[in-house]
């Protein structure tokens, strides 16, 4: 914001301070003027930098080309006297109205001071009229196009021209003769401008450095926006602009010290007025399209045709017609068109101020200082007033803040796009997160559904077997349960006889004992027990289990025994396994039971307890239970561990139970990740084993074999 208002700062300043530069164009109050032919130039001062326009009453012999020669203080002719800067059209000479169309001649004598004899002075002729040819002390001097007494036999050229001479005498005689057949003004209407060499030069320079300057600036805006809409043609704005710019520099560059015919000497005074008059049309075209593709709701589309249609039509005109057809009618465009559009431009810019669209304030500040230099050089080019040609710095001003008010747009609009980009990154973070979350919630639910559905799937597998083992297993006892009922029904077996019930209690026990032992296998087979793992010292574990059953044993009259291991170096009572202690004396219960079953009375029954090494980090306990009792065949052995399997014995399979205890056992073993085996010799006994992996306590616990 700040950076904005130093270059308005900085244009309106070049804006005030040019007229200073010009102002010496112009007679001011108390300035030596010219009366009746003669100026009188009492001081003068050298060193200072002002040069004086040398305005005020000339002498002057209308339609007459008169030379020095025709002056010989006798035969003068009769003088009449005309007011420079002028233009002919509205003055008088001897009661008679002169029509800008004509020629004549001007002279004026110019008293210097002494102080002047003999010094290089110098006198700049601006534009005049339309050719000129000039003499100073009877020495043809300079001209410009060539001087003729109709349209035929003259030839226009406007450029201005800088010329020296060293006066003789103090009173130095000027005359120029000037025609006009081709334009709408004719006559000196602007003021030539005396001074030394040095001031005029000066002045020259400083013109030629401003008009340079302000092309210059004008021509780097227009390749700047125009490399702008090149590298984005979306926006025509900038197009518009690079336009706007590059008519305004063309203009400039034909008029004031008119830049394009001093360099390029061939351009033709038709041509250059032609572009004075076509490029002031085209740029307010222009600058109506700019404005447009800012304030499309503030800009009627109407005025936008009605424009275009104007100006072509005048451009037309003016390429179509000479000079002098165009220039008379341009009254008519400049104050039916020009005027009025401008004025449509200002209401445009209050508009858009007042509904608070952006750089609509310094649009306005642009367009005002625009408008006042067109309103005033309306009034310049129309001889109301006498000031200097302010529409290049208007424009330089007005195009500075619209520039500026465009660039302000470009970065306004990289601003958005990086808080765009920036909003989209956040977002794209903060979907990933979101993602993530989402993920791992999904992940979260499905590994809840795959344990919902494990969970679902074992309890059908457990009805399933349920079912089919109460169907396989129970069906045999059942029926014989039902022989003996049927049978004392119907009188074949006596009812009063106490042996067939206990027979009958015996099932029955049986059918309960078996359907307990069925359903905890199911329950086990189908994981639907769920398993206190917690980690415990074995020796101790297995001491005490051996110590709960002792008693029982040795009240049967059995040897039961224990032997643990008797390495001293290790410490047996921090070897723990992880294990569910119910589900082990479960296991050690139906060893031992099945031994005292099997052994006969007085026999004996050892449990060892032995720690193998098989990695250090790998340890196993192996428990074994060894009875004296009458061993298993070969072929047996592989199915003892199986369901229902009582041996083949068929007065053992009597003593036995339902033959799902080592089954039981086993499944036991599994959950553990455990083994459960025997050796047995036929005749002399068995030994049945388990083993837990153990570790020790003391040491690390990512050694633990947990299971
Ligand atoms: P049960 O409940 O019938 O004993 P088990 O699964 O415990 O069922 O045993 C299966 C079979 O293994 C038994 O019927 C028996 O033939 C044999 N058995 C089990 N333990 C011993 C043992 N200590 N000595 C000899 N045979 C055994």
């Amino acid at each position: 914001m700040r950076a904005y208002f130093m270059i308005l700062t900085f244009a309106t300043a070049l804006l005030m301070l040019f007229p200073f530069s010009v102002k010496a164009e112009y007679p001011e109050a108390g300035m030596p003027k010219a009366e009746r032919g003669m100026l009188e130039l009492k001081v003068w001062d050298s060193r200072g930098r002002d040069v004086l326009p040398l305005g005020g009453e000339w002498e002057f012999y209308h339609s007459r080309l008169l030379v020095p020669a025709d002056f010989p203080v006798t035969n003068a002719p009769e003088p009449a006297f005309i007011n420079v800067p002028g233009v002919w059209g509205g003055q008088e000479v001897s009661g008679k109205a002169l029509s800008n169309q004509g020629y004549g001649t001007y002279r004026l004598q110019l008293r210097i001071p002494e102080t002047l004899r003999g010094q290089t002075l110098g006198l700049r002729i601006p534009s005049v009229a339309t050719a000129y040819r000039l003499w100073i002390d009877g020495n043809f001097t300079a001209s410009n196009g060539v001087v003729g007494t109709d349209r035929e036999s003259m030839e226009p050229r406007n450029v201005p021209k800088v010329v020296y001479f060293k006066p003789e005498s103090s009173c130095v005689e000027l005359m120029v003769q000037v025609s006009n057949f081709v334009q709408r003004k004719g006559g000196m209407w602007q003021a030539m401008e005396f001074g030394t060499a040095e001031q005029v030069a000066h002045r020259r320079d400083i013109r030629v450095f401003y008009e340079v300057f302000i092309t210059g600036s004008l021509i780097i805006m227009t390749i700047y926006h125009l490399a702008l809409y090149f590298a984005r043609q979306k926006d025509r704005a900038s197009l518009y602009f690079a336009c706007l710019s590059f008519l305004i520099a063309l203009r400039t560059m034909v008029l004031g010290e008119t830049l394009a015919v001093s360099f390029f000497p061939w351009v033709r005074w038709e041509w250059a007025v032609k572009i004075e008059y076509m490029t002031a049309g085209l740029a307010l075209y222009f600058l109506l399209l700019f404005i447009y593709t800012h304030y499309p709701r503030e800009v009627h589309r109407m005025a936008v045709r009605w424009t275009e249609f104007v100006t072509i039509c005048f451009t037309l005109l003016v390429l179509a017609f000479p000079a002098r057809v165009y220039t008379q009618i341009f009254y008519i465009y400049q104050y039916g068109f020009v005027l009025p559009l401008v004025l449509y431009i200002i209401f445009v810019y209050i508009r858009a101020a007042r509904r608070g669209r952006e750089g609509s304030v310094s649009n306005l500040i642009g367009l005002l200082g625009l408008g006042a230099s067109i309103i005033h050089d309306q009034l310049f080019y129309s001889f109301l007033i006498s000031t200097g040609d302010w529409i290049p710095f208007g424009f330089l001003f007005f195009l500075l803040t619209q520039s500026f008010h465009l660039s302000l747009r470009f970065s306004r609009a990289f601003t958005r796009e990086e808080k765009l980009s920036s909003d989209l990154r956040l977002l794209n973070e903060s979907l990933e997160e979101k993602i993530r979350e989402r993920t791992y919630a999904l992940q979260k639910t499905n590994l809840e559904l795959e344990q919902v559905n494990r969970e679902l799937s074992r309890k059908e597998q457990f009805r399933l077997r349920l079912l089919s083992n109460i169907s396989h297993e129970l069906m045999t006892p059942l029926t014989s349960l039902k022989g003996y009922i049927m049978a004392i029904v119907e009188g074949v077996i006596p009812a009063n006889n106490t042996k067939y019930w206990d027979i009958l209690r015996a099932k029955t026990l049986f059918l309960e004992h078996m359907i307990v032992d069925l359903f905890e296998l199911t329950r086990l087979e189908t994981r639907q027990i769920r398993f206190q793992m917690i980690e415990e010292p074995i020796i101790p574990l297995m001491k005490n289990l051996y110590l709960k059953y002792e008693l029982e044993m040795r009240s049967k009259g059995l040897q039961f025994d224990l032997e643990l291991p008797e390495d001293r170096n290790v410490d047996w009572n921090g070897l723990v396994a992880v294990v569910d202690a119910v589900r082990i004396e479960q296991v050690f219960s139906n060893l031992i039971s099945n031994a005292q079953r099997y052994i006969p009375e007085g026999g004996r029954i050892v449990v060892k307890v032995e720690l193998k090494y098989a990695e250090p980090a790998n340890q196993t306990v192996v428990i074994q239970v060894t009875d004296t009792g009458p061993g298993i065949a070969d072929m047996e052995i592989e199915h003892i561990f199986e369901r229902y399997y009582r041996g083949s014995d068929l007065k053992k399979r009597q003593e036995s139970g339902s033959g799902l205890g080592l089954a039981i056992c086993k499944e036991i073993m599994a959950i553990h990740q455990g083994s459960i085996g025997v050796y047995s010799e036929l005749g002399k006994g068995s030994t049945f084993y388990f083993s837990i992996g153990v570790y020790n306590q003391s040491e690390s616990g990512a050694e633990k074999n947990d299971s």
